[in-house]
This record gives structure tokens, sequence and C-alpha cells, in this order.
């Protein structure tokens, strides 16, 4: 093993022992008996597993201590690393390279100095001046104590409904959680779809898993204001004016990195408080790093500047400090925010660059829906999948993709994720050669297709129209075929569409235009992209189908009042 060996021992003190920090005093002790490493956090926890909270509040994880994956005594016995919890870093002094700490416990400050530094401090929940907040129960969640004090306040107050303002994962997690506790639970939220890392149309199919488990969503209605009501019931009231009683509120509108000690040690931050650094996860002070959620890293595609809290990152860029502490070159290349979350039956998984954000960039790109089973339809308990694939056009490389279905999405989007950062196109999709057998997928897995149908578009073989053309179309003055089957075409077709099946397609190309572009449609789109290959094949000029037919462009265009409305 290669590593660096000092004269003199070196010290290497580690703010934050969670995810990045713990992951980084760890690696330091395996590639350096020698170094002295002392690891602060200011809670009553080290090493202990925050991605498990809201499974804690709904009790499906009943004892709060199997969170605490490492404790203090077994990183001393087991690593040989003072890990000193309710030690709360004050300040650093960069000149004298001395961080002053207090004991939250004896109330005492005392000086310690460093040879190299680890930032670890993660970020905080965002707590809003929402008018009233000190008249109702407000809670945050980010660690066990937070966890404890929310399930304590529900079972002493026998609470019954509770408001989450945010729908981020957190928020999601939470109300599935809420719910699994028999709560009456109320998402209220300011954009028009929950999980914005996901463009809005995949989240419409989040919107109404919660609402058929008896979530009430309210979309694009931010909040007023909190208060009490003359029965000194407390309440949240909307931008709206909805006004929604309450026992409690949980805010989980975001979150914003801890970076007053870097900025206050005058390291380099970025534009939202977030800590620069190298690829070798180094600030603007070459003895200390910084890792987890407090740093900008780049875009693993675009190499923009960007800063996703999550766990896997934190993990892996403490790992890459402690090796460069220790004389390796590693380097962290940047970030895909790669990342999966249950709500409910669903499992909801993402990777790389959503359409919102690449609309804000100059790559030129096409996507493809699909909705594949997960696994094969014979084998019983298939479930749906709702596919997004966005690839760069004309080389095929894949830029993003979401899944939104059920057991599975979750390994799909891995592959994907490791094909991103392998540079994979979606020729290399077509040719993944997966494991297979009914119980697991389909011998054309379901990202195996995302890439015949992505190469088909690419190459021509299947142009595609989206849900949200119609206006192109009707400004064309296109033909919208429905070739599904009657019966489907009476439950609700496309505005203007004709019907005719693609199993009597070949007997009726006499009913269709020859000078118009036709539109073909089905419900996911395989029978439109046999109807679109047959038209084409016999002289039809300009032929698209629609992309995850009927069912993305119904779930993506319905309206979010529909959702409001479904709330009652
Ligand atoms: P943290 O793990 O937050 O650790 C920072 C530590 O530093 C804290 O213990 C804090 O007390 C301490 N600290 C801060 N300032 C000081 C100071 N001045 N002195 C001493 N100590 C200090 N990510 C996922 O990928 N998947 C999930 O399912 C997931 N679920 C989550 C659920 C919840 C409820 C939460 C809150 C987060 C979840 N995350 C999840 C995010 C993930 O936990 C974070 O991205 C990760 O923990 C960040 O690691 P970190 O080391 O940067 O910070």
């Amino acid at each position: 093993m290669k590593f660096l060996k000092w004269d003199v021992m070196q010290r290497v003190v580690i703010i934050g022992g969670v995810a990045g920090g713990a992951s980084a005093a760890a690696r330091l002790r395996r590639l350096n008996e020698d170094i002295e490493i002392i690891m602060l956090d200011r809670g009553s926890f080290v090493s202990y597993a925050n991605c498990g909270l809201p499974y804690f509040i709904g009790h499906v994880i009943q004892d709060p201590s199997t969170l605490e994956l490492v404790k203090p005594q077994q990183f001393r016995n087991r690593f040989n690393v003072d890990a000193r919890v309710n030690h709360e870093v004050k300040s650093i002094d960069r000149d004298k390279k001395t961080v002053s700490v207090k004991d939250l416990v004896k109330n005492e400050q005392y000086q310690l100095s460093y040879d190299y530094l680890i930032l670890s401090p993660g970020a905080e929940p965002i707590k809003p001046s929402i008018p009233g907040i000190e008249k109702v129960p407000v809670f945050l969640l980010r660690t066990i104590p937070d966890a404890v004090l929310i399930r304590d306040y529900i079972e002493k107050n026998e609470s019954q409904k509770v408001v989450i303002v945010g729908g981020g994962f957190i928020g999601l997690e939470l109300a599935e959680n809420l719910r699994a506790i028999s709560m009456s639970v109320t998402i209220v939220e300011m954009l028009d779809q929950v999980m914005p890392p996901l463009d809005r149309e995949m989240a419409q199919f989040i919107h109404k898993e919660l609402i058929s488990n008896g979530v009430c969503l309210f979309l694009e209605d931010p909040v007023d204001s909190v208060g009490r009501t003359n029965k000194n019931h407390p309440f949240i009231k909307t931008k709206n004016g909805r006004v929604i009683e309450t026992d409690l509120i949980v805010l989980s509108i975001g979150i914003k990195a801890e970076g007053k000690l870097a900025r206050e040690a005058k390291l380099d931050l970025g534009p939202k408080g977030h800590i620069l650094v190298n690829k070798h996860m180094q600030t603007s002070d070459p003895a200390i790093y910084a890792v987890g959620d407090v740093v900008q890293v780049s875009d693993l595609i675009t190499g923009q500047p960007l800063a996703i809290p999550l766990a896997g990152p934190a993990n892996k860029q403490g790992r890459i400090a402690a090796e460069n502490i220790c004389g390796r070159n590693t380097k962290y290349n940047g970030i895909l925010g790669t990342a999966v979350v249950k709500v409910f039956d669903l499992t909801i998984a993402s990777v790389g660059l959503s359409e919102k954000s690449l609309k804000n960039t100059k790559i030129q790109y096409e996507k493809v829906y699909l909705h594949p089973n997960n696994h094969t339809n014979y084998y019983p308990g298939a479930i749906p999948m709702a596919v997004k694939l966005l690839f760069e056009t004309p080389s095929g490389r894949i830029l993003g993709a979401q899944i939104v279905g059920g057991p599975g999405s979750d390994k799909r989007i891995d592959i994907i994720s490791t094909l991103i950062k392998m540079g994979g196109t979606v020729f290399d999709l077509e040719e993944l050669e997966l494991a297979y057998a009914p119980p697991y997928g389909s011998a054309k897995d379901a990202i195996n297709l995302a890439g015949f149908i992505a190469a088909n578009v690419l190459r021509g073989d299947q142009p595609i129209w989206h849900w949200h053309d119609l206006a192109k179309i009707k400004e064309r003055n296109g033909f919208i075929l429905d070739v599904r089957t009657p019966g489907e075409y009476k439950l609700g077709t496309i505005e203007g569409a004709i019907n005719i099946p693609d199993t009597l397609l070949r007997q009726k190309f006499n009913e269709l235009p020859q000078d118009r572009p036709i539109y073909t449609f089905c419900a996911v789109g395989y029978r439109g992209y046999l109807a679109t290959r047959t038209l084409l094949q016999h002289g039809f000029k300009e032929v698209y189908n629609l992309s995850g037919g009927y069912t993305t462009f119904n779930v993506a265009r319905s309206r979010t009042e529909n959702v409001i409305k479904a709330c009652g």
C-alpha cells in the first residue's frame, strides 16, 4: 500500500462525525496507523443513519439505537479514533492551524491544533421566518434527537393530523411513514410538483400515488402564515388562502450548507455558501479538506458547479479526502445525483440531468418515454414502470434517466448511472447483457428497451412526437391516428384523433392522407411504433409515434387543479 510516512506524528482533526466525517476517519486509519485522528461532533452521536429517521418516526424502525451505526467507543476500539461527541467547533484559526472547541457537556472551551483539518459539517434544514411560527408546534428533521422529538410529540399528544411543508424526498418519506401510523397527512408544496429532481410529468405518477394513499396534496400553494384558531388549534394558511387545521407541522423545504465556520475562516465559498474544493476535496487552504453536503463540486456531465446533498457522495468524498491526506492522488470527478426514494408502493429513482436542467444548457438532446413491466408479464406480480431517458443528439450519449415504478426501478437507474459514468450511449444500452429470469426482468430488459427506442429515434427508424407537441401538430395540419382498439378509443383519446387499430392498418391505407404528416399513438408506444414502421415502409413520408403513448400523454397533461380537487 502506498502512503506517506511522516517523520513527526501528524494530527488530523475532523469536524462532523457522520457520513463524510466518519468515512474519512475510518479510511485515514486504514491507510495510516501513525496519524492521530480526532473527530468532533456537536451532537450526541457519530456515524448515525439519518436516512433511517423517517422510518423510525413511522415505527418501521422501533429502536433508535439501531440507527447508531458506529458508536464513539467503537471508533476508539476499532480505529483508534478519538471520537468526541457533544464537542462543537466554534472557529478555525488558519494561521495558527488550530480550532476552538466547546465541550457542550462541561461547558468548557479549548484549542486543538491540527496538521490537516477535514470539514464535514453537513447542511441544516431551512427554517424560514413564517409569521406566527413561534405559536405552533413546528419540527425539523435532521438528527436522531429531532426524530425522537417528533415521535414523542405525536405519542404524548395523540396527534392525528400533520402538515408537511415541502414535497422533497424527506417530506415524501415522512408522508408515507406518518400515514403508516394512521395520521391524516397533508403536503403543502410551493412548486407545481413534488420531487424537484424529476421532471413534472414523471412526478405526476407520484402525485397520484400520494392521493391514492390518502395524502392530501396542495401544489403551487406556498405557506403564508401559521397560527392558532379561536379554539387554540394550530393551523397553517397558504398563499392561496387555504386554511388547514393541524396538530403539528414538519418543515422539509430544503437545506442550506453549514458554511459558517468556513466563511468566518475566509475559505473560498460558492454563491450559496458551499465550500469550494478541488478534485482532491481540498479547499482554498491546502491544509483543509471539505466533504459532503457542505461542498460544491461539479456536475459529472456538464462540468458546471453543483451541490447535491446525498449520503453516497458524502461517504466517497470523505474517503477521497483521507486518501489525499495520506499522499494518494485520488480524485472526485463529479456528481450525478443518483438517487432513489420509496413512496408507498412506488420506487422512484433518477440520475443525471433532468429535462428542466438540460433546458439551461446548450446540449442538444432528445428524450423517450416507455412503460415496460419490471419483470415478464406472465410471471405474477409484474408492475409497470414509467421510464424517461434523456440523451444527447446525435451522439446518443446518455444524459439522465428517471424511473417511477416498483421493485427493480433502482437497479435500472444504477445501471444507467454506471453507463453515464463510463460515457455510455443509448447504443450501449441496447447491447447490455443483463441477468434475466422471469421473476426479475425480461429477456429484453426494460433498459435494453429504452436503448432500442432511443437508438431507433437516432437512426431514423422511429420518428417520435411528444405529449407537449399538440400545438405544433395543429399548425402543421397533422393527422392524429389512434391505433388502439375501438374499446380503448371509446374510453378516451386525443382530440381530433381517428381510430384505426394497428391490426387493420394495412387494409385501410386509403383512409389515410398521403399529403399530411401522420402522428400515431397507442397506449404506451409499442403499437404506435409498429404502425409507424408499417406506414413508413408503405410510402407515407412523414410518420411520428407518440413517445410513451397515451399513458404519458394523459399523465403529463393532467392539470394540477385536478390533483388538488382529488384531495377533497
Ligand atoms: P452529516 O451527515 O449531516 O454530518 C454532519 C455532522 O456535523 C452533524 O452530526 C453535525 O452535528 C456536525 N457538525 C456540524 N457543525 C459542527 C461543528 N461546528 N462542530 C462539530 N460538529 C458539527 N441521502 C441519501 O443519499 N439517501 C437517503 O435516503 C437519505 N435520507 C435522508 C433522510 C434524512 C431525514 C436526512 C436528514 C438526510 C438524508 N439523506 C439521504 C442525506 C444524507 O444524510 C446526507 O447527504 C449526508 O448525511 C451528508 O453527510 P455529511 O457528512 O456532509 O453531513
